[in-house]
């Protein structure tokens, strides 16, 4: 299968950096047009010079918008009107014990990690309904089904994207449009790279160590035994926004090493 998406332009939230930066140079390797996003205008410039750089002939542009606001999502899409494919990536996590965490956490969870994906679906997806192709992925998590006990506001964001996700996948009937989920499980991303050295330091070990500790302790029934790589999960996220995916719709899509032990 060769998988070509030239002609197509594709938006990927929080794509200077971790899964969403693997996913936007994916997209562009299979030929589409990619918008890289993050808060800033210089770093999402340079995400965007560094996927034409590594992916020959690659056209990529950079969008500086905070997407965790209604502002910065309104900025978004008055700078890129129109949308084939949309990546909602941008989401944040922290490992924080359940008293401890204040509403205001849960709120900014909330925002970031739905919200952002509930304003640019609305946005985008119309056109696409309309042209009668489209695809919209939202990066959901393992942590989706397996709610950790040491961040539930996170875990709550990942399963409420599913939710949503769903019910797009609903407004699709009979259209060229899906809409779907991925669920990577523990990827060794650049924010994930902080919090393992972080691990690291504390308990006097090497990154390596602490990862794979890590994995063992928290998560020991994957079946990888092992962190993913960013390009992993991108490898998932191309296939599900390909046209060779046409009837992959309203799914949840694992690509989480075999933590979840059930098999539907
Ligand atoms: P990361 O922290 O490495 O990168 C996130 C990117 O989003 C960065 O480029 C950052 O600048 C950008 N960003 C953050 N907030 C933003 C905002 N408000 N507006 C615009 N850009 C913003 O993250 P990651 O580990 O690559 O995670 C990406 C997605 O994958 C998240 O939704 C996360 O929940 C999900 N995920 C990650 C893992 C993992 O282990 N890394 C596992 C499961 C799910």
């Amino acid at each position: 299968m060769k998988i070509d998406l030239s002609g197509t332009t594709a938006v990927v939230t929080g794509s200077t950096g971790g899964i969403g930066f693997a996913i936007a140079k994916g997209l562009a390797s299979a030929g589409a047009s990619v918008v890289v996003n993050g808060r800033g205008q210089e770093k999402a410039d340079a995400a965007a010079a560094a996927i034409i750089k590594a992916v020959p002939g690659a056209s990529a542009r950079g969008v500086g918008a905070d997407v965790s606001t209604a502002d910065g999502c309104a900025k978004l899409v008055a700078t890129v009107s129109s949308a084939d494919i949309l990546i909602n990536n941008a989401g944040i996590f922290e490992p924080k014990a359940f008293f401890d965490i204040p509403d205001a956490d849960w709120m900014r969870f909330f925002e970031v990690n739905v919200m952002s994906g509930v304003r640019l679906s609305r946005a985008y997806m119309s056109g696409m309904l309309k042209r009668n192709w489209g695809r919209i992925v939202f990066i959901s998590s393992e942590s989706a089904l397996n709610i950790p006990s040491e961040m539930i506001h996170y875990g709550m964001s990942k399963t409420a994207q599913l939710a949503v996700s769903r019910g797009l996948a609903e407004l699709t009937k009979g259209t060229g449009v899906t809409v779907n989920s991925v669920l990577p499980g523990p990827t060794m991303s650049e924010g994930v790279e902080v919090f393992v050295k972080d691990l690291a330091k504390q308990n006097g070990q090497s990154v390596e160590e602490a990862a794979s500790q890590f994995v063992k302790q928290h998560r020991g029934t994957s079946l990888i035994q092992r962190f993913a790589t960013v390009d992993e999960i991108a490898n998932m996220v191309v296939y599900v926004s390909s046209r060779e995916a046409a009837v992959t719709n309203g799914a949840a899509l694992r690509a989480e090493g075999g933590i979840i032990q059930t098999i539907a």
